[in-house]
């Protein structure tokens, strides 16, 4: 392991993560004496449309991977529409490789409680749910704990902190499906429906929990407006770039001497990130990598020094998505990794339309094939096209992401393809493999 340099440390920013070594910071006495819930009472004696202008000048935008504009989205809500207005926390982490809001919420879940409920008061919901996917166990039943607590001191209820806002937190957890990680099916499975995709527009601004108007928002979005609002937006602007403002929870997993969550502004490279890190394991060097989880094209070696903000990933080709970095080295083989995305993305295809379905049942088989040492040439120009046919033809994004690795990796490694074609690399499956396929 090396040790990183000064000036590397130094671009360590940390504001969401602050807390999570403190010991008990997850009970509400150590929150507040952390400076915990000091952001909710300067908030209340803040008009609502103050709020707002305030997140939408900070610049802060999505944390859940599509980075949309927060400030904007709240702004979407209607006011004096004489509908309820909901605000719902999506907590349905599941990309693989992302693993920066379970952690949040373990170790210090009053400040997703704080924000929801600044959040709700900024657009004038009187009821807030944090939809938790089904296999957090532990994390939900801190979440639970924390919100216990926060109606025991007046933080949420009725007439909370005696400014006569009103707010109900319902933590509800999935049934571990990850499509119920994309807002609509979410709000179909909160419903008591089976979690399916609805078609959008309308968005959920407009037309989202029981056909109201609904913020929906990832973890990280709702635990930042807190420290905005603490801190101001000058300040939340002066880390991070002009565009994608703020510190982001880089997660680091793979070939590097200390995998794990890293804070640090928006912009920072991989080569500095993998240096905080302690270096790529020993024997091990830089191959290929996904900026944002599996469903955002791969990068290689030669993108090391991309800026890790929403443009500079954009303009290497990329996306920032969860920024779920997952580093592979020159020891380990694309078209494996591939194939291992792809089963999980088949198995958690909901079947509501036919690109996605069929497509990835058949592109499973295909690798399968390919990865038992029985593939042909032509099985990568089939995978090319049924990838083609799933991209911008399916009904959300969850099809998209399956094709994204099948297409990076044909263009990035496609000789890795050929070897298993032409003998050259020993088969990673068995004949077994090809059962049933
Ligand atoms: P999107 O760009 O379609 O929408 C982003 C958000 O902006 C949504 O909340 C949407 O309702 C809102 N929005 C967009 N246009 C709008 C409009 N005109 N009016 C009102 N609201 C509008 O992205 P998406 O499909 O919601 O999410 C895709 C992202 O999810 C990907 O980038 C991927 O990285 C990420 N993702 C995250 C996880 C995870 O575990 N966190 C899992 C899978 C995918
Ligand atoms: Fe369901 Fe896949 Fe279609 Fe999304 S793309 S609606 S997950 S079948």
């Amino acid at each position: 392991m090396t040790q990183p340099r000064r000036e590397v440390l130094q671009k360590l920013t940390p504001v969401l993560t602050k807390r999570w070594l403190s010991p008990d910071a997850w009970k509400i006495d150590t929150y507040e004496r952390l400076d915990g819930y000091s952001a909710l009472r300067k908030a209340l004696d803040v008009h609502p449309d103050d709020l707002i202008q305030l997140v939408k000048d900070s610049g802060l935008r999505g944390r859940g991977g599509a980075g949309f504009p927060t400030g904007l989205k709240w702004n979407f809500i209607p006011q004096g529409d004489g509908k309820p207005h909901y605000l719902v926390i999506n907590a349905d982490e599941g990309e693989p490789g992302t693993c920066k809001d379970l952690p949040l919420m373990t170790y210090d879940p009053h400040s997703l409680v704080e924000g929801a409920i600044i959040a709700s008061y900024a657009i004038r919901a009187s009821r807030a749910f944090i939809y938790i996917r089904g296999e957090a166990v532990h994390a939900a039943r801190r979440l639970r704990y924390a919100v216990r607590e926060a109606y025991a001191k007046g933080y949420l209820g009725e007439n909370i902190l005696g400014s006569g806002f009103d707010l109900d937190l319902v933590v509800h957890s999935g049934a571990g499906a990850y499509i119920c990680g994309e807002e609509t099916a979410l709000l179909d499975s909160l419903e008591g429906f089976r979690g399916q995709p609805r078609l959008r527009p309308p968005f959920p601004a407009v037309a989202g929990l029981y056909a109201s108007p609904t913020v929906v928002n990832n973890v990280g979005t709702i635990a930042s407006v807190p420290y905005i609002v603490l801190g101001g937006a000058d300040w939340w602007k002066s880390m991070g770039t002009e565009k994608s403002s703020g510190p982001m929870i880089y997660s680091l997993s793979g070939r590097i001497a200390n995998p794990g969550q890293y804070e640090c502004g928006l912009g920072i490279t991989l080569r500095e990130l993998i240096e905080l890190a302690g270096g790529m394991k020993p024997g091990h060097s830089l191959k290929f990598w996904t900026p944002g989880g599996s469903s955002t094209p791969l990068l290689t070696a030669e993108h090391i020094d991309t800026p890790m903000d929403f443009e500079g990933v954009a303009a290497a080709g990329s996306i920032l998505g969860t920024t779920a970095m997952q580093i592979f080295s020159d020891q380990d083989c694309p078209v494996y990794a591939t194939w291992r995305w792809l089963e999980f993305y088949h198995h958690e295809s909901c079947g509501k339309c036919t690109p996605c379905r069929e497509g990835n049942y058949w592109m499973v088989r295909t690798y399968r094939r390919i990865l038992s040492g029985e593939g042909t040439p032509a099985d990568l120009d089939t995978l090319q096209d049924t990838a083609d046919n799933i991209f911008g033809r399916s009904f959300c994004g969850l099809g998209d992401g399956a094709a994204t690795p099948v297409v990076s990796t044909l263009k990035w490694f496609r000789q890795d393809y050929l070897d298993y074609i032409e003998g050259r690399t020993a088969p990673r499956l068995s004949a077994k493999a090809l059962v049933g396929a």
